[in-house]
């Protein structure tokens, strides 16, 4: 199938001038077609970056530079340090698809005004078994949730499905590929919430200078990369994953905490 008879590769394909970055990517017209790297070799020379073939693509986008497994392909930590040259729009369209699967499709979905669109209430409302659970989370909790883990920390699409009380993406830090309902991922971090919100709570007083204090914390961890490897991105049963510290955050900031003046200030 060629451009001229995939309406959503050819309305994509016109957005390429000369160049165009998608997430982590960035394509270039060519005279013989299109070239492929990430947006953080733009200015390498050619000859330093390892030339890969179309059939290179699925074993690069498994894994991160350190060899995590990359659950989810629309995370921020594409391997850099490559270059692949295509022919012509379908072998472009065949790349993203492996880089980011469904990214051209849902493009075009979301080009309409009114976007075809799953929000969290209709999508969790469908699910069954251990993901029905997923309903129990309130508007308030399901929001961070999605603040959560769908921050441009750790995913590049561009959130258009809300919950009452959250907006939709507002673009800042993403992409232009649009995320139409909530990923597995999100799924199983919104059950993974819903049991630790069920869990007995302890009762722990915080003055707002110790909850800053928390709050900073949980910063400087997030700003902290894993450099041994000992978190798993979809591992939701650690309790030091990032985006459960990111959750922890989103409740911080939720407290109804005034700043105090102390006599000494
Ligand atoms: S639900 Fe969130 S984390 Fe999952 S793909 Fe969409 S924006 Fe990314």
């Amino acid at each position: 199938m060629t451009a001229l008879d995939h309406p959503a590769l050819r309305a994509f394909t016109a957005q390429i001038r000369d160049e165009l970055a998608v997430a982590q990517v960035l394509i270039r017209r060519t005279k013989h077609g299109f070239e492929l790297r990430h947006v953080d070799d733009r200015d390498r020379a050619e000859k330093t970056l390892r030339e890969l073939k179309l059939t290179d693509l699925r074993a690069l986008v498994q894994f991160t530079a350190g060899r995590a497994f990359r659950p989810l392909k629309s995370a921020p930590n594409l391997q850099t340090g490559w270059v692949l040259r295509l022919n012509d729009d379908t072998e472009l369209e065949s790349a993203l698809n492996l880089i980011y699967p469904g990214a051209i499709a849902d493009w075009f979905a979301a080009q309409p005004p009114q976007p075809p669109v799953s929000h969290y209430r209709e999508f969790t409302h469908r699910q069954t078994g251990m993901y029905r659970i997923t309903t129990l989370l309130s508007d308030a909790q399901a929001g961070q949730v999605a603040r959560a883990c769908c921050h441009p920390q750790f995913c590049l699409k561009r959130r258009l499905w809300t919950v009452n009380g959250l907006t939709p993406d507002a673009g800042e830090g993403k992409s232009l590929i649009p995320c139409l309902e909530p990923c597995p991922l999100l799924l199983e971090f919104a059950r993974k919430a819903v049991r630790v919100e069920q869990e007995e709570k302890l009762k722990l007083e915080l003055s707002p200078g110790e909850a800053a204090t928390l709050t900073a914390a949980l910063q400087i961890a997030l700003a902290t990369p894993d450099t041994r490897g000992n978190l798993r991105e979809a591992d939701f049963n650690a309790p030091g994953n990032p985006r459960r510290l990111r959750l922890l955050l989103e409740k911080l900031a939720a407290l109804p905490i005034k700043p105090t003046v102390s006599a000494e200030d």
